[in-house]
């Protein structure tokens, strides 16, 4: 199952710099200006994963930010997965 988290302009820089240390680029013009989209999927796993549009020719490509339990939790998004009845 996959659940969905709104981030908060503070999340979606925070996505936006990791995406860039990741060296996220736009397939279709190479742009490494990266925006989030406002929501994020978040996985049981812990993990997470983020649309991410280019600026540059809003062109329909998308990319998507996958991140690590770790990468979410630092984003906040870690939270939203306490008390699921599944966790360990
Ligand atoms: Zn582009």
């Amino acid at each position: 199952m996959v659940s969905r988290a709104w981030l908060s302009d503070q999340q979606k820089r925070r996505a936006a710099r990791i995406a860039r240390e990741k060296g996220l680029t736009c397939p279709a013009c190479g742009s490494s200006e990266p925006v989030p989209e406002d929501k994020a999927r978040t996985h049981p796993g812990g993990g997470a994963d983020i649309a991410i549009r280019c600026v540059d020719c809003e062109s329909a490509s998308e990319m998507t930010l996958v991140l690590s339990p770790e990468e979410a939790k630092a984003l906040g998004l870690g939270h939203a997965l306490r008390g699921r009845p599944e966790d360990p």
